[in-house]
Formats: C-alpha cells, structure tokens, sequence
C-alpha cells in the first residue's frame, strides 16, 4: 500500500463527480502532478493528511491561519458562537465588532461592509465604483489576482489586450471590454490609459502576491493615487491577502497610500468565510440601503466567521507578528542559501513578511518576468519538499505562508529538508 493510499482513493472519487477533483483549481497539483493531499486536520504548524503523513504547512490555507491551525483563542471564540447558534440572517454584534476592528487598523477604512470571499469584495468594490463616478472602464495588472470576477480575469497577454478578449471562456467579450490590463511597475502604461479613456478605477493588490512576490516599486502606488485624483477615478487597493497580515494595518502599516476604497479576506475571517470591503465614507452611502448601488449576501456577517476573525485578529499582537516575520525570514533565507548551494538558479523576493522563490536568475517586476521561470525546476523542489513532510504551495507562482506558530522545531524540519530538495531542483 502506498502511504498516500488513501488520499488516492478520495482523489479518484473525487475526480468523479468534482471537476478536477478539486473545489478550487490550485488544490488539483495540475502545475506540479501528483495526487493532491487530503487533509484531516491541523496542529499549530503542520496539517495531517488522511494516510497520517504530517507536513510543516507553508500554505496555510492560503493566508487565513497566521497564528497556525487551531490556536486556542480561536476555537474557543467560534466553539463559544457555535454554542449560541450558527447564523441568523439578521444583524448580530460580532459584525459591528469586526467592523470597528478594521476601521480602527486601517485608517482609509471610514465605512466597511462585510461579505464572504475576497472575490465578493472586489466584485462589490468594482461596482461600487462604477456606481460612483458613473464610468465604466477599469484599470487591472497583468498578474494580479483579485478573485474570480469576470471582469478582473482579464489578465495578460498584448492580443488579449488588443483585441478585448476574455482570458477564460465563459466570460464574455462584453464583460471584459471595460477592462484595461496593464503591466505592473509600469507608470507610463497607467499614464497612456489615463490619457486615452475615462477611468471609472484601478484596481492593484497592494503588494502583489498572487505571481510570486511582486513589490510595487518605491512610489508607484503613490503614483496610482495621483492619477486616480487628478482624472475623478477611485483607487482600489486590494488587501485581501496582505491585509493583517504584513502588519497589524496590513500593507497600509508599511506603505500609507490611501485608497478610495479597500478589500480584505483571509486573515480577517480567522479561516472561516469572511471578507469585507470599505473606505471612504462618501463613497460607502452609495452602497444599498442607503444609496442605489446593490450589493447583499445571505452569509455575510455570519456569526461562527465573525467570532473567528475577531478572536484571530485580537490576538494578533506585536509578538505575534514578530514571529511571523522571523519565520518568514528564516524559511526564505533558508531556502535560498540551499539553492545557491546547490547551484539552482533563482531570486528570493521579499515584501514585509511576504516572500516567494522564483526559479529564474532575473529580478523579476512584472508578469512577463514571473512566467520566465524554470517550472520544471520548482516542481522536482516541490516534491522533494512534500515527500520529506513540507507542504509548499503547489505552484511556482505562489507565495509561502508562515505563522505565528511555526515554531524552532517547524523551521528545522523545513531546514532540514531544503538541501536535498534543492539538489533535486538542480
Ligand atoms: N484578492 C486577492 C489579492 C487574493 O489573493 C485573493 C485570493 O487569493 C482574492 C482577492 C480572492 O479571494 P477569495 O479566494 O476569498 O475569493
């Protein structure tokens, strides 16, 4: 018997009823092959696959788990709401708790509404724009992720840009006409499209993160803010990966730019579905019941995620942080030092706490350079790592997360393991 038989199993019963096996895509390893690991359960710092395998986890679970899995405060605030109830459809006060908690962290924030994913968050927000100045016509970059929104998967490519053309079938040439895709780091694109069209907003990941580790470059998003002002177009700052995250403000703490209107997800749902967007206040009353702009979910605000993400975000303190940064810190130096060891050519790029390896010699600053990379590269590094018990993301476009939780013992483990996964990538 296999030691991954029974994720083996599921993945085959999966396959036939899931599309892909998988209820988001990156889940599948269609980048990296193999069977995808089916997790029982989380400890601090490591997950627990069905066969009992135990993996230090640098996803986790995409962002959410910054104090790890299973951090006390957290399952004893959501086994305290699951007490009480579940969800009501009503409002309830751990909603307006979480709401003063962001306000009070991120200084733009003057209103918020909360909704259930990131993807619901930028699709409102774009409305929301839309809805407030009257335009139609977005501004994105090419390789930043902002949910699955038809008209914000328009990411790449000069003929999908010349010739309007959706990058995913299904969302229709109409949806993506309004879209404007630039290259990132690029301040004379942003200039050239403010000159040649009326721009409802832009929208950019405060620090991308979502092509690897991108940095904006010093001012460019200071840049973005003047243009939207000078032209009467929103900034959308996207923060739902970086937010709480990076610093208790999130990239706002590190990079004070302030936006019209924000996004956040992940860390602020505590690992339980939530999201919010907010910002300015005169902006906010256009949302519905106050103002014409639509905008409604029957989760939102939903009692057991609310209870999470306050209770996550509470205990987010300045040695909470601390430790996330010195994890981050250690596992990205680690990582490239046994791949220079090993003569495997690469760029560790860092911003605040985040970090990615790119297989690639080159400083990458955009789109076009992330893709450059040596894929094949990071998938034998990717499953050296896995078979030695680290479960990286599953992609060599992804960031690694680390936790408040990952401890001396997590980190040697990862330590330990990176030589021989570096030498499988040479
Ligand atoms: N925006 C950013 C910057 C993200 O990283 C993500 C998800 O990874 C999203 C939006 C979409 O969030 P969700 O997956 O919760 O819909």
């Amino acid at each position: 018997m296999s030691r991954t038989q029974k994720s083996e199993d599921l993945f085959a019963r999966a396959r036939a009823l899931v599309p892909g096996g998988v209820n988001s895509p990156v889940r599948a390893f269609g980048a990296v092959g193999g069977t995808p690991r089916f997790m029982a359960s989380g400890d601090g710092p490591y997950i627990t696959d069905v066969d009992g395998n135990r993996y230090v986890d640098l996803v986790c679970s995409w962002g959410p788990m910054i104090l790890g899995h299973r951090h006390p405060a957290v399952v004893e605030a959501v086994s305290e709401a699951v007490s009480r109830g579940f969800g009501y459809g009503t409002a309830t006060p751990g909603e307006v708790e979480l709401a003063e908690e962001i306000a009070a962290r991120v200084a733009p924030v003057e209103r918020v509404r909360l909704v259930s994913s990131g993807t619901e968050a930028t699709m409102s927000a774009v409305r929301l724009a839309r809805g407030f100045t009257g335009r139609s016509k977005v501004i994105k970059f090419a390789g930043c992720y902002h949910g699955h929104v038809d008209a914000l998967l328009a990411s790449a490519g000069s003929g999908v840009v010349t010739f309007g053309l959706p990058d995913t079938p299904g969302v229709t040439g109409a949806s993506a006409a309004d879209t404007i895709v630039l290259p990132y780091n690029d301040v004379a694109a942003v200039e050239a499209a403010f000159a040649a069209a009326e721009i409802a907003c832009v929208i950019t990941e405060a620090c991308p993160a979502n092509m690897g580790v991108v940095p904006p470059r010093d001012g460019f998003n200071t840049r973005l803010r003047e243009l939207c002002t000078a032209n009467g177009a929103l900034l959308i700052v996207d923060e739902v990966l970086t937010g709480f995250r990076v610093s208790r403000s999130g990239w706002y703490g590190l990079d004070p730019v302030d936006a019209d209107l924000m996004t956040f997800g992940k860390v602020m749902g505590g690992g339980l579905p939530a999201a919010a967007f907010g910002g300015r206040a005169d902006v906010m009353a256009r949302l519905a019941p106050e103002g014409p702009v639509y905008q409604a979910g029957t989760l939102s605000g939903n009692p057991l995620a609310c209870a999470a993400g306050l209770a996550t975000l509470r205990a987010l303190d300045a040695d909470a942080y601390a430790k996330v940064d010195a994890a981050a810190l250690a596992v990205g130096q680690a990582a490239s030092d046994a791949l220079a060891a090993a003569g495997v050519p690469h760029r560790l790029q860092r911003a605040g706490n985040l970090f990615s390896i790119f297989f690639t010699d080159e400083e990458v600053r955009d789109f076009a350079g992330a893709r450059s990379q040596d894929t094949a590269a990071f998938t034998a590094f990717f499953h050296s790592m896995l078979d030695q018990g680290v479960y990286l993301p599953p992609s060599a476009y992804e960031a690694w997360f680390l936790s408040a939780s990952h401890d001396d013992e997590a980190l040697n483990r990862v330590a330990d393991a990176l030589p021989a996964a570096a030498k499988a990538a040479a």
